[in-house]
């Protein structure tokens, strides 16, 4: 079995709690201790206990809240040493530090943690999938596009935590400036909701229990453009997946996967 949630999404911080029977774990921490803590309470969670920090890449919506985190609660933090090389100097002191090369598999307590290379304007960005009990999540985010490796990581997965970043023809006409929509749309950005689609399309399974769409921009994007994107795809594959979209200002619902 694993529990999880999503306590922020966006790139104004980011982290999501995963748990199993054995283990609890943050996956990236952009958010404040005093939001984090805020929003665990209001789902009952709690961060008592907890194993360990992992880190995606060393932008500042996935670290902010990272070394306060770490310091506090003296766990380790996991992440690639070319990750930790670059962090922002804000964070302060990583005491523990616990490093894995992209592509290995960490085990913490019950949870298999298993780690994968994506296209992203980062020194050395990995996703993310955690095992446990037979139950599999993937998630995917911060990525420009996807690939062999993406997909093949992503599939089998019980639930599948996917960007969706922007629309293209909102990105088009927005007021950001042009050096920053070329990012944005590059093979190292972020994933438009057309891309999730045919990310969603090619993982999409049987045993596929739930999508939840994730870092979705505030400003060149909605909610509501990007979840009838993906319900698209269920409908048309005949999938009966809970579908759900993360938000910046708030946590998702506790997501629970058990086969
Ligand atoms: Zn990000
Ligand atoms: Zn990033």
């Amino acid at each position: 079995m694993i529990r999880f949630a999503l306590l922020g999404s966006g790139s104004s911080g980011n982290a999501m709690l995963v748990s199993s029977p054995g283990a609890k774990i943050l996956i990236d921490n952009g958010l404040s201790y005093r939001q984090l803590s805020m929003r665990c309470d209001d789902l009952g969670l709690s961060l008592d206990g907890l194993d360990g920090l992992f880190i995606t890449h060393e932008h500042g919506d996935h670290v902010r809240g990272a070394g306060i985190l770490a310091r506090k609660m003296d766990i380790p933090v996991y992440m690639t040493r070319d990750t930790f090389a670059h962090l922002p100097k804000g964070i302060g002191k990583i005491r523990r530090t616990a490093f894995f090369e992209s592509g290995e598999e960490v085990n913490v307590g019950d949870m298999c943690v298993g780690s994968f290379s994506v296209s992203h304007d980062a020194v050395d960005p990995v996703c993310f999938t955690v095992a446990c009990g037979g139950c599999r999540i993937g998630l995917a985010t911060d990525l420009g596009r996807d690939s062999a490796l993406v997909r093949a990581r992503l599939s089998g997965s019980h639930a599948l935590i996917l960007e969706s970043n922007y629309c293209p023809k909102m990105l088009e006409n927005s007021a950001y400036p042009k050096a920053v929509c070329q990012r944005i749309l590059s093979n190292q950005g972020h994933l438009s909701n057309p891309d999730m689609t045919s990310l969603l399309a090619k993982v999409l399974h049987d045993d596929l229990k739930l999508v939840v769409l994730v870092h979705v921009s505030q400003e060149n994007n909605t909610e509501e453009r990007a979840k009838e994107m993906a319900a698209r795809v269920l409908r048309n594959q005949n999938s009966s997946a809970r579908l759900v979209v993360a938000a910046q200002d708030r946590p998702t619902p506790v997501f629970e996967i058990a086969i």
